[in-house]
This record gives structure tokens, C-alpha cells and sequence, in this order.
């Protein structure tokens, strides 16, 4: 699993990175960006270019948890859980 945040006051709406990895990140609306915290680790690659291609660099890989949060129940769409246990 792979850590991501966006910098929403540096990001701009340009959808450069829905475009390229639309199973993380999804505009909805002009502006506001919708995005998977921890996406699959499968999905890195298309996160790279995401981030590359991102014209403000305001996608984050790996980012670490400000306040050392225990990641814990995080809501992602049921299309991306897998239900190993
Ligand atoms: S590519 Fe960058 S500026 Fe554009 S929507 Fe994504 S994060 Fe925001």
C-alpha cells in the first residue's frame, strides 16, 4: 500500500493526474479533487506518472502522517478493497 497526499492549496484542478491514474483520483465539480490516501501498491507505477505529470507537484508519494496517526479504518470505494484477511 502506498501513503499519498495532495496538497489542495497548491493543487489547481488541472486533472492531470485523474486523467492519468483515474482509480486514485477523481475531479468532481471545476475544482474539487477526490482522491484514494492509500492506494494498492499495484497501482504505483500509474501513481508515479501521476505525480510526475502533476504541473504544480502537488501530489506527495509516501507521505507520512503528520501527527504519526495510526492508519486505521480508512474509507476507500468497495471497488478497490480486498477482503484477504
Ligand atoms: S494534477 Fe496536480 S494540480 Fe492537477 S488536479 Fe492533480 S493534483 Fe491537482
Amino acid at each position: 500500500m502506498v501513503r499519498i497526499a495532495v496538497d489542495l492549496n497548491r493543487c489547481q484542478g488541472y486533472a492531470q493526474c485523474a486523467f492519468l491514474a483515474p482509480e486514485i483520483f477523481t475531479m468532481h465539480g471545476d475544482e474539487a479533487l477526490l482522491y484514494d490516501p492509500e492506494p494498492d501498491e499495484a497501482l504505483r507505477e500509474k501513481l508515479d506518472r501521476a505525480a510526475a505529470a502533476c504541473p504544480v507537484q502537488a501530489v506527495l508519494v509516501d507521505a507520512v502522517e503528520p501527527d504519526g496517526v495510526e492508519p486505521h479504518a480508512v474509507d476507500v470505494p468497495a471497488e478497490g478493497v480486498s477482503h484477504a484477511r
